[in-house]
Parts: structure tokens; sequence; C-alpha cells
């Protein structure tokens, strides 16, 4: 296997899959940490030294001395929610300084951005579930080219005047489409820029950063958020996010060359969640899934919404590890399945008489696909804690060995717990040699 110096982490799932916690290990090992989609939709949990850290959209990285922290093109801000995580951040005794670069082509989130999004969301017959952050509106700004980038705040009268204009256009627009009232734009454009002034001093061209960091032996993390099948292009569209969370999208999205990426790691857990809607083919409803959801605390970071859990789903798995091209799998929460005489894996779906190993494009057919699973023998005892790879009960080994040679991808860490420490390594060899 190659050795990363510029890595890509993606989620292999539809997100949570503990991606959070699995950066902050690799962080250590990397100069510099970059998101490059999405926006303050991703919630990341991370433990540190018993203290609980959720970030939205500041890089986790942030949270380790000397590591830098990037914000790309890509990702789409909203500067007064920035500004109340650095303020957390800061509150918990770590100083950001010169260590968090922002894109200055990153697109705006502005706060008709979040109102378009509610109203358009309350109208939909099937709701998506967003999380009504005005991140997709936003995107769709960016592609209708009306979009405002974090780097037209450097010349505020003018961007003051651009915000009027564009708040005045959507004014107009609500009122066609939703019937929205007339609002005092003008106080909430002020009050917009004055916060949004706050992001000058962290203005970059990060592309070029990241490039000449490169040149100079550096390291750098890509860390992608939500999960491959939440990607804009290859999800269960429409039950999506509007971005390109696979990894591609780091290098459109942070403005680094393909041939820069050395490995591209995939985080999944031992089991599968969904939260919101869309389809689910190896969700488990009844007792088993509220086990499942209750052992594995799974309820959303952000919006507190109880996620829906099911089985390891190596049918989607696999499709995860062929658009992702993955080098290697983390395997996250392995511990949540220490009570199970025995764990089913989705192996196989079959639907229209037919039975295949693809992952079908349409979320019409996954929400009709009958899957076939093998069922695994459980290890029941204690996995928990575990820091090395010869502790794991032999069953564990042996359910992370038949989920290796059903993605065809090899395991290089297992994680164990929510903290650092609790997790164990099969394989460093990825690790960027200094
Ligand atoms: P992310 O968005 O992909 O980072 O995922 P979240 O942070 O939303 O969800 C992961 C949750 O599981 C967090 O509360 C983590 O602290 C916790 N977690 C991560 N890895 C493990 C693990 O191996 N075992 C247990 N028990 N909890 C974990």
């Amino acid at each position: 296997m190659s050795k990363g110096k510029a890595t890509i982490v993606v989620g292999v799932q539809w997100g949570d899959e503990g991606k959070g916690k699995v950066v902050d290990v690799l962080a250590e090992h990397f100069d510099i940490v970059a998101r490059y989609q999405g926006g303050a939709n991703a919630g990341h949990t991370v433990i540190i030294d018993g203290n609980k850290f959720l970030l939205q959209l500041i890089p986790t990285g942030l949270l380790r001395p000397g590591k830098i922290a990037v914000l790309g093109n890509g990702v789409v801000l909203d500067p007064p929610a920035l500004l109340q995580e650095l303020e957390t951040v800061q509150a918990a005794g770590i100083s950001v300084g010169q260590r968090l670069l922002i894109s200055e082509r990153a697109h705006l989130i502005l706060p008709y951005h979040r109102t378009h999004e509610q109203a358009a969301e309350a109208a939909r017959a099937s709701k998506i579930g967003t999380t009504s952050k005005g991140i997709g509106p936003s995107y769709e700004d960016k592609a209708g080219r009306r979009g405002l980038r974090a780097g037209d705040v450097r010349d505020l009268a003018g961007f003051r005047q651009k915000c009027l204009e564009a708040f005045a256009e959507k004014q107009r627009v609500a009122s066609a489409l939703y019937g929205h009232s007339a609002r005092d734009t003008v106080r909430q454009v002020d009050e917009y820029v004055s916060k949004a002034r706050c992001i000058i001093p962290y203005l970059s061209d990060v592309s070029a950063h990241l490039n000449q960091a490169l040149d100079r032996g550096q390291t750098v993390l890509f860390e992608g958020a939500q999960g491959t099948l939440l990607d804009l292009d290859h999800g269960t569209y429409p039950f999506v996010t509007s971005s390109n969370a696979t990894a591609g999208g780091a290098c459109t999205g942070a403005g680094v060359g393909p041939t820069r990426i050395g490995a591209v790691i995939g985080v999944s857990k031992a089991y599968a969640t969904r939260v919101g809607s869309g389809p689910f083919p190896t969700e488990v409803t009844g007792p088993e899934g509220e086990k499942l959801r209750e052992r594995g605390s799974e309820y959303g970071s952000v919006t507190g919404r109880p996620r829906r859990c099911g089985w390891f789903d190596a049918v989607a798995a696999r499709y995860s590890a062929r658009v992702n091209h993955l080098s290697a799998l983390v395997i996250t929460k392995l511990d949540i399945l220490d009570h199970l005489a025995e764990i089913p894996v989705g192996v196989e779906y079959e639907w229209d008489g037919k039975r295949s190993t693809d992952f079908p494009a349409e979320a019409e057919v996954l929400e009709r696909v009958k899957v076939r699973y093998e069922v695994l023998p459980g290890w029941l005892q204690p996995t928990f804690g575990l820091t090395d790879y010869d502790q794991l009960p032999a069953k564990a080994k042996a359910y992370l060995s038949f989920l290796s040679g059903q993605t065809g991808v090899p395991i290089v860490m297992v994680s164990t717990g929510p903290q650092r420490d609790q997790t164990l390594w099969m394989d460093r060899s990825l690790l960027p040699s200094r």
C-alpha cells in the first residue's frame, strides 16, 4: 500500500460512522486536517480526556495543538454558527490563532437559505429530513451562480450591498412561492455582516496553501463529512446531502489534484445506522433495533433524532469501496455488538425475481429489495476499550475478517469505545512516514 501523505477519510455508510473519533486519532500523524464539503450539518463527537466536543463545521484537527485546520472551497459556511463553534473551542482552552484557514472560495450560508429550506421541506410530500441549516439552498445558489463567497466579505461595504440585493431578491421569491411577508432586510443584513466580518482573519487561498504544504513534504488528512450513501451523485438520491461526500469531493472541494492522494480510508460501523428518511435495506425495527440504538447511543448529535439501526450491509459497503476506491477500512463500535449471540450481515439483494450483489441506483428499488443475510456467531464477551488485536475474541476476529472478505478491503483499525485510546490497530502501514 502506498503511504498517504495526502489521505482521505470518508464515511462508508450514511454518516455518523464515528469519523469524528477516527479523524481525531489519525490527526496525530498529519500536519493539516481539511474539510472539503458540507456545512455545519456534520456533527462530529470527539471525547478527549473526558471532555466532550461536538464540532459541526470546524475540522476536529483543531483540537490537537499545533495542527492546522482547513475549510476548503467545497464547504458552505454559516459565519454566525462558525463563530459560536470557535467560542466553544476557545472556552475549552484551545487556542485557535493562525491554525484555522478558510477558503476565500467557500460559499456562504445566508439567513434566507435557512428559511427557504424550512419552507421547502414543509411543502414537500415526501420529506428528505434535512437539518434545515440552509446548506442545500446555499449549494443551489452556488450551482445557480448567484452565491456569495467567503472572500466577498473582505470588501465590507461591497459585501453589504451584495447582501442587500440578494436579500431583496430572495424576499420576492419567498413572498411569491410561500407567501412570506416582508421583513426588515436592512437590520438582518447589518446583523449578518457584523458577524461575517469575523471570518476575515482566517481567509486564505486554501488550494495554494495545501499544495505548497504537500510540496514541502507536509501531510494532509481530508475529513469527509456525512457518508458515501448520502453523496449527492452516488448516494440514495434524493435522500442525500447536497455535496460530494465521496473521495472525489476532496479534490474539487479543496483544490488538490487526484494524483496527490495516497490513500482513501473508509470508516464504517460494525453495524449500520441511518438518520432521517430514505431507503435502508438492512434496517431492524422492533426490540432488536431498539437494543442497538440504546447500546450505541444512536441519537443524532446535531438534531437529537433517534437513528434507525440495522445490520452491516456488505452490498452497500462494497459499493462504497468501489466509488471511493478504498485503500483500507476502519470499523467502529465493535463493542456495541458484544451482547449478540448471532450477528446477521446483509450479503445480497433480491428484487423483481433477480438476485444481485450490486447496489441499485433507484431509491424506490432500494426500498423494496429483500436482503439475504449470512448469520455469524457473536462473541458474547466484552470488547469495550480493547487496544490490542490479540485480545479480541476469536469470533470477533472472524466477524471482522468476514466484513473484510465481503468488501475486499483490508481492515486497518478497529474502534472499541468513544475515547482516543479505545482503538486497536491491525496495520499502520498506511500512515505517512516522517
Ligand atoms: P461521526 O459524525 O461519523 O463522527 O459520528 P458521531 O460522532 O455522530 O457518532 C459517533 C458516536 O459514537 C459518538 O458519540 C462517538 O463518541 C461514539 N463512538 C465512536 N466510536 C465508538 C466506539 O468504537 N464505541 C463506542 N461505544 N462509541 C463510539
